[in-house]
């Protein structure tokens, strides 16, 4: 399927597969996020959640299915009556359109905070200086961390290089914010601030988010649709309320035991 066949949703991945070696982590996966939905993934660790982010970030490629994002199809170009595997320039086009924030920051080391949310729109969206600071500075403030324009990410907690992290990503003006784990690596007062800021994003923004957390609060307050995960199959699509307090599945109720 592509383009206008591809319906209203924002991501749809049909038929989705990916393999390591022998080891198949999604197994003809489908599913559908809708335009400024927030969707959380949940589930125990290597069952796939990394594998959906990394797939639309386009650092890993598929095995077979296609992934649409939007009208986009990210997976596959027609060429005449064919479909073929994207190329990088295909992939380059596709990838401005979502904004990823991991776990381990991945700031720019030796630029200041300020630079590290002008960079990519001026580089990469061609963006006069001007008018990235002027955004920068807007998305800064926003995160809380107006004050620190001129500094390095050392400088920085973990919780404001991933504020910092954010805005970078929200630089971009992305139709799609993943976040892989992000209050993973901090202290739980450093998180909450991080949560926060997302808490504050849902409020004001009709982005629509993907979140792969551990973080069960977060998901229940924040997200429209949380998808439970077990070995590269959603078991259980539901919103928050009703997943958390009505579990269906045994295997929903043991992992929410584990986390909770
Ligand atoms: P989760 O995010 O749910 O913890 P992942 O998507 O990270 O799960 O991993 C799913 C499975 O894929 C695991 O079995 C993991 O070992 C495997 N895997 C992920 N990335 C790679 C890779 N680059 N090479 C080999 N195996 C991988």
């Amino acid at each position: 399927m592509l383009g206008s066949e591809a319906g209203g949703e924002m991501i749809r991945f049909d038929r989705v597969v990916k393999r390591f070696g022998d080891n198949v982590v999604l197994d003809e996966l489908d599913f559908a996020v809708c335009p400024g939905e927030r969707v959380t993934l949940i589930g125990p660790s290597g069952s796939g959640k990394t594998t959906i982010l990394r797939l639309l970030m386009t650092l890993e490629r598929v095995d077979g299915g296609t992934i649409h994002v939007g009208e986009e199809c990210l997976t596959h170009v027609r060429r005449g009556e064919r479909l073929v595997p994207a190329d990088e320039k295909h992939l380059r086009k596709v990838r401005r359109r979502i904004g990823m924030v991991f776990q381990q920051f991945n700031l720019f080391p030796n630029m200041r905070v300020l630079r590290n949310v002008t960079e990519a729109p001026v580089h990469v969206l061609g963006q006069s200086a001007a008018d990235a600071e002027r955004r920068a500075r807007e998305l800064l403030d926003m995160v809380g961390l107006a004050d620190k324009v001129d500094a390095f990410p050392t400088q920085l907690s973990g919780g404001q290089q991933q504020r910092v992290a954010i805005a970078r990503a929200l630089a971009m003006s992305p139709d799609v914010l993943l976040l892989d784990e992000i209050t993973s690596a901090l202290d739980p007062e450093l998180a909450a601030e991080v949560l926060d800021v997302l808490r504050d994003l849902a409020r004001t923004s009709d982005i629509t988010m993907l979140c792969v957390t551990h973080a069960m609060k977060f998901a229940r307050d924040v997200s429209h649709r949380v998808l439970m995960f077990d070995n590269g199959k959603i078991i259980e699509d539901k919103p928050p309320a009703d997943l958390f307090e009505r579990p269906e599945q045994e295997r929903t109720r043991a992992f929410l035991r584990s986390v909770l």
